[in-house]
């Protein structure tokens, strides 16, 4: 399966291994066309610092500098392995709370990006992939918020924690109510950014009880899952096939299959990702992906390339001698059309 939509490198990313360089060779010797360079975005507030930032020392001016460093190496590799491979460059969101947005916008007019990736890592501002530990906390946080009360449970680091306003309280309790106001922030996110890709749409049951839940046993989360992939559906949004799910023990990637059958009524289109943190996930489980989408009935992907070039999926890699590089941006780049049973075999394991 020769494309990856999702990276990070170890040299931008305190909890990836490798440089950014090594990251891009493994995808080229793994037989990948397309390689989108997509590190987290630089967040300001050390409350949102992932853990390894944290111990670390890193300040909000270290991560903002890093960014920058990131999108010039970037850019750089992209002319420096044109021939091999379509590197597209990119950035991950986080969604956190309302000032994001603001946040995102100025990252947006600071740098050019062929595209980024729309992710929720985080509820009511607390992490919800990281650990089990945390998971339970992000539902105290649910529940403290929305009972409103003035306890330890709602606050962040010593400061309360700031709801997006949309979020509406409802009865619900515990995971189910977690569940809920993932889907919401994810929905919030969605509507201000309408990202080209959505990363694992479902990250939310990567730590709950049984990541295999089905969601349409719990009527209020489907309901808020349909829109979200109903307003995709309508903007045109793609969706990640995020392989990141089998390493971290899953039987298949992100999205299940509940939501998968959904999004294919929906007539969403899909792309693949391997969301890899260094060398060793470079299209790792990307034999199970295919197959995945073969059991669910899935009979096609899509891929970003250049506008008016072409690579072939399997080998040859068409380069006119006379080309040079599109400029950076969204405008410069198409989404193809790829058959899956084609792609078998194609990445070795
Ligand atoms: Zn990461
Ligand atoms: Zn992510």
């Amino acid at each position: 399966m020769p494309f990856s939509h999702h990276s990070h490198s170890g040299q931008f990313c305190a909890h990836a291994k490798d440089s950014l360089e090594s990251c891009i060779l493994q995808a080229i010797s793994k037989n990948l066309r397309i390689f989108c360079l997509t590190e987290h975005m630089p967040r300001s507030d050390p409350r949102d610092f992932y853990p390894e930032e944290v111990e670390m020392g890193i300040t909000p001016q270290d991560l903002t500098d890093g960014f920058a460093e990131f999108y010039t190496t970037a850019v750089a590799l992209r002319d420096k392995y044109k021939e091999e491979i379509t590197i597209l460059v990119g950035f991950e969101v986080d969604y956190i709370r309302p000032s994001m947005l603001a946040e995102i916008k100025q990252l947006r007019e600071t740098y050019a990006f062929d595209m980024f990736i729309g992710s929720v890592h985080h509820v009511d501002e607390i992490a919800i992939d990281f650990s089990e530990e945390l998971f339970n906390r992000a539902i105290s946080a649910v529940e403290a918020v929305d009972s409103g009360a003035d306890i330890a449970e709602a606050y962040n680091m010593g400061t309360k924690i700031e709801r997006f306003p949309e979020i509406q309280v409802t009865e619900l309790k515990g995971e189910e109510r977690l569940f809920e106001v993932y889907f919401d922030t994810q929905y919030i996110m969605l509507t201000a950014l309408k990202p080209p890709v959505i990363g694992h749409f479902d990250l939310i049951r990567l730590k709950c009880n049984d990541y295999k839940v089905n969601f349409r046993t719990m009527k209020s989360v489907w309901e808020k899952i349909v829109r979200n992939v109903k307003f995709i559906s309508e903007y045109g949004g793609m969706v990640e096939i995020n392989s990141a799910a089998t390493r971290k023990g899953w039987e298949y990637p992100y999205p299940g299959p509940d939501i998968l059958q959904l999004m294919k009524e929906e007539g969403i289109r899909f792309v693949l990702s391997d969301d890899s943190h260094g060398i060793a996930q470079v299209a790792f489980g990307y034999e199970k992906s295919l197959a995945y989408l073969e059991k669910q009935g899935i009979e096609e992907v899509w891929y970003y390339e250049w506008i008016g070039w072409e690579r072939g999926i399997e080998d040859g890699i068409l380069r006119p001698e006379d080309r040079y590089l599109p400029k950076i941006s969204p405008q410069c780049i198409e989404a193809k059309r790829a058959i899956v049973k084609d792609l078998r075999g194609i990445v070795p394991a």
